[in-house]
């Protein structure tokens, strides 16, 4: 937010294109709230990888320094649409009310353990993906935090990671900080920091609780002002600062 207002005094000044590095100049690419949300294609990069253009590239950086490593790191989810993250919510949804007879608002509090409201998944922005390591034989589920502890299979992967993912401009969103609030604890889950941090930026601007109070998946009839708010503060906000 600072770092954006002083672009914009600057430009003001008409001091801007004289003391600007080019850096802070890309910066000001604006993310329309379509493109925030998933609802529009945008250009991705990579069989498998699917991450857009400069994220994709130092995805593969990074790839290349881990395969040397002895860690083959792997690709489980990347970009995913709004419609796409709509399926998985309304399934979720359905399964919880219908099959296991929750109310609509546990329903939701369950679902937002580990999904997100369609609209506001970093998942949308082509920066964020899921990954593990290729090599060791795993049983069932990848995506458990108990398999990147101590004596899982993926225990070296997050060794690797933590050492060196930064180096690419890779960070872990859902941390382990035990005073996080949000989505649970996922070692699995990375962000490439230089685009999705200004994403962020732009996201956060805009009026999310009027714009989810328009949709009509379901459940959104449910999405009250003081949920909405909770889950901006404590899923869309409270993640690793360093991608703040
Ligand atoms: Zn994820």
């Amino acid at each position: 937010m600072q770092r954006r207002s002083f672009i914009k005094k600057s430009s003001a000044s008409g001091l801007a294109l004289a003391v600007m590095p080019t850096l802070m100049i890309t910066q000001e690419v604006e993310y329309s709230i379509l493109e925030l949300m998933g609802k529009v294609e945008i250009p991705l990069y990579g069989k498998g990888i699917n991450l857009r253009k400069e994220a994709h590239d130092a995805f593969l950086e990074m790839k290349k320094a881990a395969y040397s490593e002895g860690v083959d790191i792997k690709v489980v989810s990347s970009y995913r649409s709004f419609d796409r993250q709509t399926a998985i919510w309304e399934r979720k949804f359905l399964q919880y009310t219908e099959e296991d007879g929750l109310k609509p608002l546990n329903a939701i509090d369950k679902i937002i353990e580990y999904s997100t409201i369609p609209g506001t998944s970093r998942h949308h922005w082509g920066t964020d993906i899921d990954i593990v390591d290729g090599q060791p034989k795993v049983e069932g589920d990848v995506l458990v935090p108990e398999k990147f502890g101590v004596g899982g299979p993926y225990e070296n992967f997050k060794a690797w990671m933590d050492a060196n993912a930064n180096k690419f401009g890779f960070y872990l969103v859902y941390t382990d900080n035990p005073k996080r609030k949000g989505f649970k604890y996922e070692p699995w889950h990375y962000s490439y920091a230089p685009i999705s941090i200004p994403m962020l930026e732009t996201f956060r601007r805009k009026n999310i609780m009027q714009l989810l109070q328009r949709e009509d998946f379901l459940g959104a009839e449910h999405f009250t002002s003081g949920f909405v708010r909770t889950y901006i503060l404590d899923n869309i906000l409270d993640i690793n600062p360093e991608l703040l």
